[in-house]
């Protein structure tokens, strides 16, 4: 349901660090990619240093401004401060809760060229973001044998159904966008596959359940009358979660689309990160049912923020998630080429990946590769 006028309207939240600079660069590629609609954007307050100016990390004003008047949103990086501050908790975990992001879809790719191409990483993670030990329901006794801590871990037939159905929906999508490059984004598996991640051989009855929920969803649409289901070109298997991180590391390339549990899905998914080189390239989407918000995956990055040496490309990257999200593959696609054009020619890498181009240069070379 689109909030604004003729022009697709974002709520921009750079937040902290490099936020500040590589959210500007991706809101330039959106204003630049040719074929891309019309965009407005809205200027957000949120971040860790707002919080230590005004007391508040995320302020009333940004969420009415996001719910009322914005189509979808791109956030940047928030501080985390090492120790707890009073008062203080994360704007993108209360995002996620107003704005019932209830999914983080999370694509890993290669840098083509770069590794032995048969073992190219081309891999969603879909990860629960409402439930699982991070609910946060802590408890400590003292005990005769010293303290005794609990974590209750949620996992319920809801969620898990509908993270289950997003996981085979990310599966189709992704099997249209290889289709309409003619060939494969990915030297992986040419068909779509969905891998349901758990540990159900251990925990029986929460991970039992979340896999039978995601089954549910695939073996009801099996069953649905009328022709094929929507699913019928999908495959699914599964995967326990430990042999599922060895495998990823082993031979990423088995994996297309994989569904897991908030803790699991957290895990593995910075896991994932790692086997790309940095993660100045990965970008994620914060999805719910019709709302979206773009996320590169990395934090402020202090250690370099100020110095114009981020690398853009994962905010860059979260700008085309957000744009295929919303409906409009075509330009997302071009986002998508014009980055590995870049990133294949290998001239204008920051220097995480081991160039020395500036956040700028980087940023102007995906800007002429798009023809802009
Ligand atoms: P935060 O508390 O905000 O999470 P952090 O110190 O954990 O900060 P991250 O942003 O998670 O920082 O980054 C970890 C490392 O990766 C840092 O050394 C950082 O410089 C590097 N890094 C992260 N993002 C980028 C990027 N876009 N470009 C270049 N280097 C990056
Ligand atoms: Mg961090």
């Amino acid at each position: 349901v689109r909030k604004a006028g003729s022009a697709i309207r974002l709520g921009m939240m750079p937040a902290d660090g490099i936020g500040r600079e590589v959210l500007p660069c991706a809101q330039r590629v959106l204003q630049n990619t040719p074929g891309a609609p019309k965009f407005e954007f809205l200027q957000l307050a949120a971040g860790f240093e707002h919080f230590q100016k005004t007391g508040s990390a995320l302020p009333d004003e940004t969420i009415r401004a996001l719910k009322e008047e914005c189509d979808g949103a791109m956030f940047g990086s928030v501080s985390s401060p090492s120790h707890k501050v009073e008062g203080y908790s994360s704007p993108i975990v209360r995002l996620r809760k107003e704005l019932d992001l209830y999914a983080n879809i999370r694509p890993v790719i290669g840098v083509r060229g770069t590794k032995d191409d048969e073992k190219w990483v081309d891999t969603v993670i879909v990860r629960e973001n409402t439930e699982c030990l991070y609910v946060k329901s802590e408890t400590s006794e003292s005990t005769p044998e010293g303290q005794v801590a609990r974590a209750i871990r949620q996992i319920s037939e809801k969620a898990s159904t509908r993270i289950g159905r997003k996981a085979f929906e990310v599966a189709l999508a992704r099997q249209s966008m290889r289709e309409k490059t003619g060939a494969t984004t990915s030297g992986n598996a040419a068909t779509a596959k969905v891998t349901v991640c758990h540990k159900s051989n251990v925990l029986s009855v929460t991970d039992g359940l979340f896999r039978t929920s995601v089954r549910a969803v695939y073996e009801k649409d099996a069953r649905s009358a009328g022709g094929p289901g929507r699913y019928a070109n999908v495959t699914m298997d599964e995967q326990l979660v430990d042999s599922m991180v060895y495998r990823l590391f082993r031979e990423p390339h088995v994996f297309d689309v994989v569904v897991a549990p908030n803790l699991y899905g957290d895990i593995i998914s910075d896991g994932a990160a790692a086997l790309v080189g940095s993660l100045g390239v990965v970008a994620s989407v914060n999805a719910g049912d019709t709302f979206f918000m773009g996320e590169p995956v990395h934090g402020s990055a202090p250690d370099i923020a100020g110095q114009n040496k981020a690398n853009p490309i994962a905010s860059i990257r979260s700008a085309a998630l957000l744009l295929e999200y919303m409906g409009y593959p075509e330009p997302a696609l071009k986002i998508y080429k014009a980055v590995d054009d870049v990133l294949r020619e290998g001239k204008y890498l920051t220097p995480d990946l081991h160039g020395s181009a500036t956040t700028t240069q980087c940023e102007e070379a995906i800007l002429k590769a798009l023809g802009a």
